[in-house]
């Protein structure tokens, strides 16, 4: 293993990773800062979040940049404001001793005028998301006609996140003979086409094998239905009572109903994703980076500019629709030399995507069982006494207050002193699991997903029925006319004879609102109209839309006094409460059954 001096960086930038705490380069720096020391070739590198890729390439970049030319020499687009600031800030860092280099950071959403005062200040460096960068080039204020290096970074994020044009202008706008650096976690076509149509003869560098996971995180999997989804979600958080986790939601509706229920639920989570101001998303950053929240519930994008080393667990409510993005998220945990665990929740439709996956990350998922509310209430309960053995006495604290708690507890023997603390701490969770069912007989009546499904539906009324000729076919055909959305999951239609009834996935219903609202369309020349209902009954056929997938996933509140107890079906969110939770066994700090109260 190298020093960052034998890579061939000199000693300012070297003083300054001394000071980072960066003792020796990572694989990836390793590779990539000595290769783009010596040669001017395109680089390709294949590199997670984690693995150290933003000091691979921006150390090289500071080695080799003119200080006393104030031209823009490097321009490095990143997907979101958040990861955009973050590599900001870490090349400020290794500049610590490069007075002269100046970096400024765009992106959206902020004051434009102060971000072009800074460019006409001259920077060396500019980092910056796509759509501010392109509007920048446009207003002339960012010139990139003297660029020496262009980064991609997370490159198929940013084709993800549909900044194709924008790659496209950017990419046109520097000159051809800058040397192009990509960096991207997984390789799908969109970004091999870009590296064929825009680098030259690319070298190939790798923190590990092309889009392979990293070794330190095992993955495992859990079978559920819609209806077990969610307690699946919480027994795992119980059984883990020092859990740091981000569950990952495909959409931000399905992030923000987890992350509500949770919260309802008594668990130390937030949501985050980009429906949030820029205020709020910071909030619950900092909130969950000093992990003042345990659980964080993230869209993909929205985690992308989050950089926490620690977490122990990253969960997959539902699997990305992109399989390659299961590497980003898996890679958030088992980071810095710490192991992890992925845990993937899937239904009988979803366990498919899971050997392609298992391809991707050359591992295999391990089967895990939900945990019974027996072996929870055990984990919880030598959880504690791990920590009442851990505990420190602090003396000279609590001294004087001993001697009267001793004669008021001279009655008891030892064992009648540990069964009442332990009961002190343990009836309301023995109580709350006393009749807990087992989640893992998916066949049950009960956890068949039969019960929940129409909770996830919204009903819409429409003008036209069954004297205009409209038949079930028709009316599902009139729907995905509407290009509402790939995954639209169609329920139960109703034709009656004037009007009639159809179900929509409930994520989809603004979606199909305004679909209907713009495109105003006519059926056999009569101009259609909807609204949407007061939901009448329950059951009915299913019918499917475009994709038999994308259904909104049940929250199963606890409302009565035991998991096993609880009636979850049909039930308004209005009507779940907190107060049912079991309440207080040896969390961290605030106790709480691996959960804490809000802290907002
Ligand atoms: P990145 O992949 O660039 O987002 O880096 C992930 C984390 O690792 C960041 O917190 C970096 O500050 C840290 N890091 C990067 N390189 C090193 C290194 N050589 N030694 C220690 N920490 C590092």
């Amino acid at each position: 293993m190298s020093t960052f001096l034998e890579l061939g960086l000199k000693a300012p930038i070297n003083n300054a990773l001394t000071d980072l705490g960066y003792e020796k380069p990572t694989v990836i720096q390793e590779k990539a800062i000595p290769q783009i020391i010596s040669s001017t070739d395109d680089l390709k590198a294949f590199a997670q979040t984690g693995t150290g890729k933003t000091a691979a390439f921006s150390l090289p970049i500071l080695e080799l940049l003119n200080e006393d030319n104030s031209n823009v020499q490097a321009i490095i687009l990143s997907p979101t404001r958040e990861l955009a600031v973050q590599i900001g800030k870490n090349i400020e860092d290794f500049c610590k001793y490069l007075p002269k280099v100046k970096v400024t950071t765009v992106y959206g959403g902020a004051n434009m005028d102060t971000q072009i005062r800074s460019l006409k200040r001259g920077s060396q460096i500019v980092v910056g998301t796509p759509g501010r960068t392109v509007d920048l080039i446009n207003r002339r204020a960012l010139k990139l006609g003297n660029v020496q290096w262009l980064v991609l970074d997370e490159a198929d994020e940013m084709l993800n996140m549909g900044f194709k044009d924008e790659l496209d202008k950017v990419l046109e706008a520097t000159p051809e003979t800058k040397q192009t650096l990509l960096f991207s976690a997984t390789f799908p076509r969109e970004v091999e086409a870009i590296a064929k149509n825009y680098m030259t003869k690319p070298v190939e560098i790798t923190s590990g094998e092309k889009n392979q996971g990293s070794d330190n995180v095992s993955h495992e999997y859990y079978s559920v239905t819609e209806r077990t989804r969610y307690p699946a979600l919480k027994r795992i958080a119980d059984l883990n009572p020092d859990i740091y986790a981000i569950i990952f939601c495909r959409t931000r509706r399905e992030t923000q109903e987890v992350a509500d229920n949770l919260i309802k639920d008594g668990y130390s989570a937030d949501a985050l994703h980009g429906d949030l101001s820029q205020g709020q998303r910071d909030s619950v950053m900092g909130k969950f980076r000093k992990k003042t929240i345990q659980i964080l519930v993230a869209t993909d994008v929205a985690a992308r500019g989050l950089d926490v080393t620690e977490l122990t667990h990253v969960l997959n409510h539902k699997l990305p629709d992109q399989i390659e993005n299961y590497t980003h998220r898996s890679g958030r945990t088992g980071r810095a030399g710490n192991k992890g665990i992925s845990i993937v929740l899937v239904n009988g439709k979803e366990k498919g995507k899971l050997r392609a996956i298992e391809r991707i990350i050359k591992k295999k998922f391990v089967e895990t069982k939900v945990p019974t509310g027996k072996e929870i209430v055990e984990n919880q309960l030598m959880n504690l006494i791990d920590k009442v053995q851990a505990t420190k006495v602090n003396e000279s604290e609590i001294n004087e207050f001993l001697p009267t708690i001793y004669e008021k507890l001279a009655a008891l023997d030892r064992e009648e002193l540990i069964q009442k603390f332990v009961s002190l701490e343990f009836n309301t969770m023995l109580a709350y699991y006393e009749n807990a069912k087992d989640l893992n007989d998916l066949s049950s009546r009960e956890n068949s997903r039969a019960r929940a499904t129409n909770e996830n539906m919204t009903r819409f009324f429409i003008n036209i029925g069954r004297k205009d000729s409209l038949n079930p076919a028709k009316l599902i055909g009139l729907i995905n006319d509407q290009n509402i959305g790939d995954k639209i999951e169609i329920g139960a239609i109703d034709i009656l004879d004037t009007f009639s009834f159809f179900e929509i996935d409930k994520n989809f219903e603004n979606e199909t609102l305004a679909a209907f609202g713009e495109n105003q369309p006519d059926f056999d020349g009569r101009s259609v109209n909807i609204e949407i209902t007061k939901k009448e009954r329950s059951g009915g056929g299913r019918r499917r839309g475009k994709k038999p997938f994308g259904k909104k996933d049940g929250g199963f509140g606890r409302k009565r006094s035991s998991e096993g107890s609880s009636d979850r079906g049909g039930r308004k969110r209005s009507d779940r409460s907190s107060s049912d939770r079991p309440k207080n066994s040896g969390d961290r700090k605030s106790g709480g059954f691996g959960r804490r109260r809000r802290e907002r």
